[in-house]
């Protein structure tokens, strides 16, 4: 497995729990993930399920079944309860990254993954029967099968597909930062602004993030700039509890800006035995929340299929791209058209169109996607 992220630790541990010795790389010398937090849905829930952290997750993460939809006074436009989860499962339970990526290392490690951290690959060699490696540590090794899950600029993907297939600017990228969570946040909440879009998910009782959409130049990078003035005018127009949090913000602030560079892979994500999943095959818009539970999916599956039946390995593999391929396009294209629509808001009366379009069919149209992703995979 290439890649520690949420897909890759995922994949290792769904092997490993079922007898295959599995080795895990990751390029980094720690597991200090940056990063805000992730809102994991219950299709996503019910995967750690299968690897003994769902308990640990719900215990630490702060579970949710609406998403609310206001004008940027937040007034409410329209309340929408998921039809996601069961009795086992809430709609939703968002906790910080760094948190859930804890919590399966540690379902990867009680099932027997190696995992070597600081380590990338050099080269990969495609034989008939196996796939061999040499790391950036000068060791060699085989494998019965190569697994990516090295995120957006992957370089399994790029063994695959060279640079044809690389991710690129949508035009729009997104601000975030921690902030105390108001009692009154319960909730997915976004704020539809002119021009921009602004909103906040809870991940503790304390704890909540506050993110923020909008137009930015390709390959924007603030870093070094003073970030907590770029923030506080971007988000001017918004009232609330997201002019208190812009008021506040100091200096000291994590403030966190990524740009959205949404990638959708033609199947069949795999060549003999080497094969991709999560970020590397497809990257979205961030607003279904389905980017790490479409890579937990993938880690799954992959396993599932891989280890299912005695037709050749590179059957198996295609197998897995075929049952992916139509959820993960369904959410790049579901995510993007959220994207593209909410930021075409670009005047008062824009917005009023918008609001009275939502206050009849957003709910609707948000609870058709609840029931496609609530489906068996
Ligand atoms: C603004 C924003 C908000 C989001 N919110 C949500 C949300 O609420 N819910 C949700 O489910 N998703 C969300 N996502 C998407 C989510 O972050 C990603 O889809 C998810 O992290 C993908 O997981 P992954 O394991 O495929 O990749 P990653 O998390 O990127 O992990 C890849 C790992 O591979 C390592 N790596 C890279 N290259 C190599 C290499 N060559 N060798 C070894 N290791 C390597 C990296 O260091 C990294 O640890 C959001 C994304 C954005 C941008």
């Amino acid at each position: 497995m290439v890649g520690g992220g949420v897909g890759g630790l995922t994949a290792a541990a769904a092997f490993a729990r079922q007898g295959v010795e599995a080795v895990l790389i990751e390029r980094r010398p720690a597991f200090d993930i940056p990063g805000v937090g992730l809102g994991q849905p219950a299709n996503a829930l019910r995967v750690y399920d299968t690897l003994g952290v769902l308990e640990q997750i719900l215990d630490t993460g702060f579970s949710y079944d609406r998403m609310y939809l206001f004008d940027p006074s937040r007034r409410l436009i329209v309340e929408h309860k998921f039809l996601l989860g069961d009795d086992r499962v809430p709609a939703f339970c968002a906790l910080s990254r760094l948190q859930l990526h804890e919590i399966l290392l540690g379902a990867a490690e009680r099932a027997g993954v190696e995992i070597r951290l600081g380590v990338t690959v050099s080269e990969i060699h495609e034989e008939p029967d196996r796939v061999s490696v040499r790391f950036s540590n000068g060791e060699h090794a085989s494998f019965d099968l190569l697994a990516g899950f090295d995120g957006i600029r992957s370089q399994v993907r790029q063994h695959l597909y060279g640079t044809a297939f690389v991710p690129r600017p949508s035009g729009y990228g997104a601000w975030r930062v921690q902030a105390p969570r108001p009692d009154y946040v319960r909730g997915m909440e976004f704020l539809q602004g002119v021009g921009s879009k602004t909103g906040a998910m809870p991940l503790s009782n304390h704890i909540m993030y506050l993110f923020h959409i909008r137009p930015e130049a390709a390959g924007a990078n603030f870093a070094g700039q003073d970030q907590v003035q770029l923030f506080r005018e971007r988000l001017v127009q918004y009232g609330s509890y997201v002019a208190e949090i812009a008021a506040s913000l100091t200096p000291d602030s994590d403030i966190v800006y990524s740009p959205i560079e949404p990638l959708m892979l033609p199947w069949p994500w795999c060549r003999g035995r080497v094969v991709i999943g999560g970020d590397a095959a497809h990257t979205f818009a961030p607003h279904l929340t389905q980017g790490a539970a479409m890579a937990a999916e993938d880690a799954f599956v992959l396993a599932r299929e891989v280890l299912d039946d005695d037709v050749p390995v590179e059957a198996r593999l295609i197998r897995y791209s075929m049952k992916r391929y139509p959820r993960c396009a369904f959410v790049y294209t579901f995510s993007g058209q959220w994207l593209h629509d909410e930021q075409s808001v670009r005047s008062a009366e824009d917005l009023e169109a918008a609001r009275t379009e939502m206050m009849a069919n957003a709910s609707a149209r948000i609870g058709a996607s609840d029931r496609i992703l609530d489906g068996p995979i």
